[in-house]
Parts: C-alpha cells; sequence; structure tokens
C-alpha cells in the first residue's frame, strides 16, 4: 500500500537547455517555490566557460558543483520532486545523455530570442528515442524576442514533436504585459518596477469580456484576443495521453530570472508529468509497483579527495522499496552487496536514508565494484537496458609515459572510463583508444590520472570521424568484415566489436560491401 502511495507522488524528472537558456535559473525557483532553498543563489551554475577549457581548477570545481547539485530532492504540497541535473557543457553532452535515461519526464527551456539551438536539438533526440515526456518552457519573455507563432512553428519543425501552448503571451520585451492561462483562464499580469516585479491574478472567463480592457491596453487586448482565436483553431487541445507518449509537448512562456510564469508551469507540471512507472530490462518488463526491489546506476562520481579513491554511484530505484543495510544482488558480478550508508541529496545536503523508493536517486558509496548500467535486485537476475554509450567523435590512442606505471595506467584508465568520462576501445589485443564527444575530456583524463593514479600519459590523435556498433544474424559475414577490417575494427568496454570509419563514404562502402551487417551509432542496439 505504501509502494503505491510512495510511487504516485513522486516524478523525477531533467531541466534541460541549450546553455544560458535559462535552466539554473529556472531550477533555483523551482527550488524556492518548494522551499528547499531560501535564498536565490543557491543553486551555483555548473557550466564551464569556454575560456576555461584548460583551467584544470575550474575542472576540479565543476566535478564538486556537479556532486552538489546532481540530485536535487524537495516535497512540494503532497507530492515528493526529484530533479536530475545535467551538465550544460557540450562536451560533456554524454553525461546528460546517461542522466535523461533516469528521468520519467524533462522540462525544455527555451530563450525566446534564441530560440531552438543546436543543444536542444540533440537533447531532443534523446529525449525521442526513449520516448519521453516534454513540456516546453520559453523563457526571458522579458526581452524582445521572436514572435510566439514563429517559436511554435520552429520548436514543431526543428524538434519533430507536436506542440500545444497552455499559456500565451501578451506583448514581449519593453511592453512585455503578462500571459494568459488559456486553460485557468485567467491573466497573470506582469509589471516591472524600477526594483521589483509585481504579478497580479486575474480570473476571466470570457475574453470577450470588456473587463480585460480595462488591464491591458486595447491594442493588446485585441491581439491576444485574435491569437487566442488562431491557437484554438490550429492546435488540438491539449492531449494528455499524446504528452505522455512523448508526442506531444504542451508550452508555456514566462521569465525565470522574474519568477514570472514559474506557477502554472509547476502546478501543470505535478499535475500531468508522469510517476515512475514500467522499465525494460532485458529479460522482462519490471513495474515500479513490484515488490521486489530493482534499480540500475546511471552515473557515478569519483571523490574530490584524491587520498580516498570511493566513489558515489547514482541509483535510480525501479521498484519496490530500497532499505539501506540489507543485501542485494549485484547482477553482472553475481555477488551479495550491501549498502550501510546510502544518501538522498537535498539541494546542496546528502544525508543518510534508510530507505528509498521508485523514481528516487540515491547515491551508493562505492569502492571499484559498481559500473554505469549495473543492475542490482533482490535476486532475481535482471539486466536494465537504456544506458546507451553514443559514438565519440574525437579519437586519440593513449600512450604510456612512464613504463614502470603501466598498472597505475591501466587501473586508472579502466576506473575513469567506468565513471563514464570517456569511452575505451582495445585493438589488437592491447592498444587503447580514448573516444570522447569533447577535447576537454582529454584534458580532465590526463590531470586525473597524474593526481589521482599517479601516471603519465599522451595521446596520439586518430583520424577516426566516428563509431559504429557491428551487428549481424550472418556470423560468417560479421567474422570475414572483422578479418578483412581488422586495422579498423576494435571492441568497447562490453568486448562488442566496433567499426572505427574514417569517414561517412568508408562507411557507405562498409554498408555496400557487406549489406546483411547492421552499423548503429549508439551501443543500445545489441
Ligand atoms: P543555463 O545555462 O541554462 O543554466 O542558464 P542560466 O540560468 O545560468 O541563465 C543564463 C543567463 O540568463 C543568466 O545571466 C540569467 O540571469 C539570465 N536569465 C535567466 N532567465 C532570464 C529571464 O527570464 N530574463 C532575462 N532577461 N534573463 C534571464
Amino acid at each position: 500500500m505504501d509502494l503505491q502511495k510512495e510511487i504516485s507522488r513522486r516524478k523525477t524528472f531533467a531541466i534541460i537547455s541549450h546553455p544560458d537558456a535559462g535552466k539554473t535559473t529556472l531550477t533555483e525557483k523551482f527550488l524556492l517555490f518548494g522551499g528547499a532553498i531560501q535564498t536565490a543563489g543557491a543553486v551555483k551554475s555548473n557550466k564551464i566557460r569556454k575560456s576555461a577549457t584548460s583551467d584544470f581548477m575550474e575542472i576540479e570545481k565543476q566535478r564538486g558543483i556537479s556532486v552538489a547539485t546532481s540530485v536535487m530532492g524537495f516535497e512540494y504540497g503532497s507530492r515528493r520532486i526529484n530533479i536530475l541535473d545535467t551538465p550544460g557543457h557540450k562536451d560533456f553532452a554524454e553525461d546528460t545523455y546517461r542522466t535523461l535515461t533516469a528521468v520519467d519526464s524533462v522540462i525544455l527551456v527555451i530563450d525566446c530570442v534564441k530560440g531552438v539551438e543546436e543543444q536542444t536539438e540533440r537533447l531532443m533526440e534523446v529525449c525521442r528515442m526513449r520516448r519521453t515526456p516534454v513540456i516546453i518552457f520559453i523563457n526571458k519573455l522579458d526581452r524582445e524576442g521572436r514572435e510566439p507563432f514563429e517559436l511554435l512553428d520552429e520548436l514543431e519543425n526543428k524538434l519533430s514533436i507536436s506542440v500545444r501552448p497552455l499559456t500565451w503571451p501578451i506583448g514581449q520585451g519593453q511592453s512585455f504585459k503578462g500571459v494568459y492561462n488559456l486553460y485557468g483562464k485567467s491573466l497573470n499580469l506582469f509589471e516591472s518596477g524600477s526594483s521589483r516585479v509585481t504579478q497580479s491574478f486575474v480570473s476571466l472567463q470570457d475574453l470577450n469580456d470588456p473587463e480585460l480592457d480595462r488591464w491591458i491596453p486595447e491594442s493588446f487586448s485585441k491581439k491576444l484576443r485574435d491569437d487566442v482565436l488562431l491557437i484554438e483553431g490550429v492546435y488540438e487541445p491539449f492531449d494528455r495521453e499524446l504528452y505522455r507518449e512523448g508526442l506531444l509537448a504542451p508550452v508555456f512562456f514566462g521569465s525565470a530570472i522574474n519568477n514570472f510564469g514559474i506557477r502554472e508551469l509547476l502546478e501543470t507540471f505535478t499535475e500531468i508529468a508522469p510517476s515512475p512507472d514500467a522499465r525494460e530490462a532485458a529479460e522482462r518488463t519490471v513495474h515500479a509497483a513490484e515488490e521486489a526491489m530493482t534499480g540500475f546506476v546511471f552515473k557515478i562520481h569519483a571523490n574530490l579527495d584524491p587520498n580516498h579513491r570511493d566513489r558515489t554511484a547514482f541509483f535510480k530505484i525501479c521498484s519496490g522499496r530500497f532499505e539501506r543495510n540489507r543485501f542485494y544482488t549485484h547482477t553482472r558480478l553475481q555477488k551479495k552487496v550491501r549498502f550501510s550508508s546510502p544518501t538522498h541529496f537535498m539541494a546542496n545536503e546528502k544525508s543518510i536514508i534508510d530507505d528509498a523508493w521508485p523514481g528516487d536517486v540515491i547515491g551508493l558509496y562505492d569502492n571499484g565494484s559498481l559500473k554505469i548500467g549495473d543492475t542490482l535486485t533482490e535476486g532475481e537476475d535482471l539486466h536494465f537496458r537504456g544506458i546507451p554509450s553514443f559514438s565519440p567523435e574525437i579519437f586519440k590512442a593513449l600512450e604510456n609515459r612512464d613504463p614502470m606505471k603501466q598498472k597505475q595506467l591501466d587501473k586508472g584508465i579502466r576506473q575513469l572510463t567506468e565513471e563514464g568520462l570517456a569511452q575505451l576501445f582495445i585493438q589488437f589485443g592491447n592498444r587503447k583508444i580514448i573516444g570522447t564527444v569533447g577535447e576537454l575530456q582529454f584534458d580532465v583524463i590526463k590531470f586525473r590520472l597524474e593526481h589521482e593514479y599517479n601516471a603519465q600519459c599522451d595521446f596520439t590523435p586518430l583520424r577516426y570521424h566516428k563509431a559504429f556498433w557491428v551487428t549481424g544474424a550472418d556470423k560468417e559475414m560479421l567474422e570475414e568484415f572483422r578479418r578483412r577490417k581488422a586495422g579498423a575494427i576494435a571492441l568497447d568496454r562490453e568486448e562488442r566489436p566496433v567499426f572505427l570509419a574514417e569517414s561517412e563514404w568508408m562507411l557507405k562502402v562498409a554498408r555496400e560491401d557487406y549489406p546483411s551487417l547492421e552499423f548503429h551509432t549508439t551501443s543500445e542496439c545489441t
């Protein structure tokens, strides 16, 4: 009974955006609403400034900040809200993608001046792969931005998702008057004074009511009436099922920094966003309401103190109740494990907990036995799916600079890649190739190998363009391909064959020569 109650009151989600659209600001406003923090400025941006690419202190700071704000849980009314933070920097995009496998829905923040940006498109691709329900918040209405209808068209076209506005802006920038709530049928008026912003709510059942003209100038009320007519004509009514299937995104307008339009967003979010549900394991579908505890690790974070090589594994509970000090089965290693100090993350604090429920993310102290993707159960042999690796874009061979420290280097690189910092491919039995999505990771790896493992390395750039995971039912053809292309074949961590193509053209040729083989850009294919 408790289990069902705890599941239905939980909402686990991530706020995603292109850097600078307002993710940190919105997160902070949510926490303020939830009472989890008292003052603005308590949430630190986890951004790495571009100019700081090789500033190691900045990298260290980033690691500290992202531990502190990785998961923020708070109570809102009768609900338990878990916000999973995602790194803003593009070079850490993989970390974001993995985090998205642990949420039940997302809120996507768009800057009304810039519209859909590069990182927005990539993030949405990941959401589409998993059919994650999306709510869109169009931010910075206090700035002269783009036409709202134009923005909606761009969202539909670039993100391949249907949209449905639930609030509508009245004016923009200097002349921003507020938003009209299309479903609640009320006006939320915005007034910015020299030092503060005020807002008032006016209920208005009928937009033709002359009352409207009392609140906003006539030119604005006329436009609002016209806009609403157009919206009703063009967009289907909001359909919650389509939203839940990831096909339709409700859209809100506001200004995060001015705390404007946030309440509507939060209230609608808590009402419509899905609670933890079912999740696919390789063996079967696991339902959140099953009594037996199951869950998986989606992120590993090494601690900052180089003298203590302990790590925190971020564990998402999928079903049942997690209990402190109870033995669970680590299904990859087939061994029993137990945790005496699992932690919850509450805004900036960590605290030890006795139990946790589906949808929760807890920190498990780990001395090296947990990897990203690992499943824990009460004994059943289950392996959760859906922790994909994406093809890296930069490849470099790892060279050891100190032959006396080969062991340290091997151990360090194994652990750092298990953390998900980069991908490791092995060629010809022992050549190590590191693949990443950004240059920054190479700096981080080098720095951490030196400081945490006492190992020295160099990287030699390789000309590969992308990695493709190769599968095929025709075993003979697969074997022939591996033999013939040995110079461009490597094995990933799970010993799956990967084709390292030097160009799109090379891939095209391989596809033509080996028609029965399949080439995948993510590892979630087998
Ligand atoms: P993130 O990179 O997505 O986390 O973005 P931040 O929350 O750090 O915001 C980026 C910048 O935009 C900061 O300088 C914010 O103060 C500013 N910002 C956020 N929301 C608004 C808004 O509603 N209006 C305006 N004018 N600026 C905003």
